[in-house]
């Protein structure tokens, strides 16, 4: 008795894993998006018919009812019976299979969902944009997105004020008031997070294909935005869009943390500006503090503690792990050029050019995710600038906050009576 199988499967993406036909097979045939093995099987049975042909699925042997009757006919005409794996158990002959076209009008339903199916992948293995409206600053061209010149500014100005005053409500705010867009912060983080905005393709499934447009977020940046992002998470809300470039820093001895809070003196209608706890546990409670002594005091520790602190620290190798993965993603941008030479001379068929450039594109995105969680090379570099006082005191207070953050993780007061110095916890 000879039984050979059909194994039809939408795409190469679509790796399904072999089915299990349940007995030993006489030949596989196996074709992916389109029929070509199919053809060459229904040739086959013509000299050498088997006794029967495996498949799983009916709608397996074409893309519409009218190609799957014909193809069923002709199985009959050969006389070779059919069995399908998974729809209903094993149907004896061809003559009842053929009983069941009359439902075959509900199978082109969903050989039309199965064909959108195989768009969609088709899409993302040449990179192109997924079905729907192009994001907030690009528009749709035919393959790929395009920068919108109305709107990708608004985009761009909301990413360079985040980048300089890292307050995602802050950014949020700003562009509602200098370009009367109005979005949710939910909407600010997607978008500070996309990374469509980075140049990169994203898919449901999770993929993301690299540079396939122009970026409006650049690596540098966005790398910069990943660590303003991961800084602000733990503090509250409030306190990480603060004015004050010591909100959200400072914890009192009593492990409380420290509010800032504004006391107008009447007589002079002037400002000063305290620091207290917020729930202090002590009895008689902690002192507040006046917020000028202790910014000039962390401006005076920043300069002595962060050279040291940097010295000592033991940096991985970050400049070695950049080298590394920097060559890994231009060994692959290498290969990736050459793809078209390989097509050009035959090397390679237009399908496996394509699916390997889709792997390359792929892998190369995740190289530069993991190149831009790196901290920034240069941390010495930027400690001996930063260790001068008037590098601080030349700032205005939203961006002394932005530079505290890069480096301070919180500010620790430690009393003694009515005295108090403070200690600095680094973020390295
Ligand atoms: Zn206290």
């Amino acid at each position: 008795m000879k039984i050979i199988a059909y194994l039809y499967r939408d795409t190469q993406a679509n790796q399904a894993k072999l089915p299990a036909w349940g007995r030993s097979l006489d030949r596989l045939y196996e074709d992916w998006g389109d029929r070509p093995q199919l053809e060459q099987l229904l040739q086959d049975c013509q000299h050498d018919p088997p006794d029967y042909l495996l498949v799983q699925q009916l709608e397996d042997l074409g893309d519409s009812a009218q190609i799957v009757s014909d193809r069923l006919h002709q199985l009959e005409q050969l006389g070779v019976s059919l069995i399908t794996t998974t729809a209903t158990a094993e149907m004896g002959t061809t003559e009842q299979m053929l009983h069941l076209l009359e439902h075959l009008h509900t199978l082109q339903t969903q050989q039309r969902s199965r064909r959108i199916r195989q768009g969609h992948a088709r899409n993302r293995i040449k990179a192109l944009p997924p079905p729907g409206k192009a994001p907030y600053g690009y528009l749709r061209s035919k393959d790929r997105y395009t920068l919108d010149r109305t709107t990708a500014p608004v985009v761009k100005d909301f990413f360079e004020h985040f980048l300089l005053y890292g307050s995602l409500r802050g950014s949020v705010r700003y562009l509602h008031k200098k370009y009367n867009k109005k979005i949710s912060a939910s909407t600010g983080k997607r978008w500070l997070t996309s990374p469509v905005y980075r140049g990169n393709l994203a898919y449901h499934d999770g993929a993301v294909v690299a540079n396939t447009h122009v970026p409006l977020l650049s690596r540098e940046e966005a790398a910069q935005v990943d660590r303003l992002l991961r800084r602000n998470h733990p503090l509250a809300p409030r306190t990480a869009s603060a004015p004050r470039s010591l909100a959200g820093l400072v914890q009192c001895e009593c492990q409380s943390s420290m509010t800032i809070t504004r006391v107008t003196a009447r007589s002079t209608a002037q400002e000063y500006l305290y620091l207290r706890p917020v729930a202090c546990p002590r009895q008689p409670k902690c002192r507040g503090l006046a917020y000028a002594q202790v910014l000039e005091q962390t401006i005076q520790r920043i300069c002595v503690d962060l050279p040291r602190a940097v010295a000592t620290t033991s940096m991985p190798d970050v400049d070695g792990m950049k080298q590394v993965l920097s060559a890994e993603i231009l060994a692959k941008q290498a290969i990736l050029s050459q793809l078209p030479d390989l097509l050009r001379t035959g090397v390679l068929d237009d399908e496996t050019a394509t699916l390997r450039s889709y792997t390359l594109r792929t892998d190369i995105a995740a190289l530069e995710a993991t190149l831009a969680q790196l901290p920034p090379v240069n941390l010495q570099a930027i400690a001996q600038t930063v260790s001068l006082p008037q590098f601080w005191l030349d700032l205005s207070e939203a961006e002394r906050r932005f530079y505290f953050r890069e480096f301070i993780r919180q500010i620790q007061i430690v009393r003694d009576g009515v005295d108090w110095e403070l200690r600095l916890v680094f973020v390295f």
